[in-house]
């Protein structure tokens, strides 16, 4: 079988022109969580504007869309018994319930299909699923991405003004154990600034590449 002659560039959006497609380098799998309202959404948004060439994952879930959310773009926003009918037929990466309310899932055949075509791709998603994402893809990076401080993360919380009282309160007692997970993390950055922690979070995916 012939080497490809053509030079790629991993991190090129259109993926590699190189003849063979089983030669393609694989693209890097990068899983960020963190606790609850610490900016990963923010994060997400910024990353999606000013680094094109990383993809990401939009995730299922049964919970109600929030003004402005897009179906298909934000979420795909499905029904308990969809969402159940994907979990049997073995459609997620990973799946949980989070802050004891609604489901959320990765699909997995466009994260698999992306990986393969030697696109980066990132997974924004709670501490459970990026444990389940540990034990069947290792190879991952995974990223915590940090309050400033516990004060400002309460601060950021009951700031967005979205959830009730009750839903703060279990939001607030999932923040706590998620932030007591940092260790199981290869990385953690710190979301002090919007544009510095994208841009750490960007680097540390790509920094990876030079080890496959
Ligand atoms: P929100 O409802 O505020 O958009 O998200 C609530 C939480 O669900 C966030 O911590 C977010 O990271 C997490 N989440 C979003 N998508 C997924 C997913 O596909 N899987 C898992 N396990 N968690 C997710």
């Amino acid at each position: 079988m012939a080497a490809a002659t053509t030079p790629t560039d991993p991190s090129d959006p259109t993926g590699p022109t190189g003849p063979d497609a089983q030669e393609r380098p694989r693209g890097r799998l990068t899983v960020l969580a963190g606790p609850t309202a610490v900016g990963k959404g923010t994060i997400a948004a910024y990353v999606r504007t000013h680094f094109p060439g990383v993809w990401f994952s939009v995730s299922m879930t049964t919970r109600r869309p929030r003004p402005g959310e897009v179906d298909g773009v934000h979420y795909h926003f499905v029904d308990d018994a969809e969402f159940d009918r994907l979990v049997e037929a073995g459609e997620f990466l990973e799946y949980a319930v989070v802050h004891g309310a609604a489901k959320y899932g990765t699909p997995r055949g466009p994260v698999e299909r992306v990986i393969r075509e030697g696109r980066d791709a990132l997974l924004e998603i709670d501490l459970q699923g990026a444990r389940q994402v540990r034990e069947t893809w290792p190879e991952a990076l995974f990223v915590f991405l940090a309050p400033p401080s516990w004060d400002e993360l309460v601060r950021r919380l009951v700031g967005r003004g979205t959830e009730d009282e009750a839903e703060r309160e279990r939001r607030l007692s999932t923040a706590r154990a998620e932030l007591a997970a940092q260790s199981e993390f290869d990385e953690v950055v710190v979301n002090d600034d919007v544009r510095r922690a994208s841009e750490e979070l960007v680097s540390l995916m790509r920094s990876g590449r030079a080890e496959r």
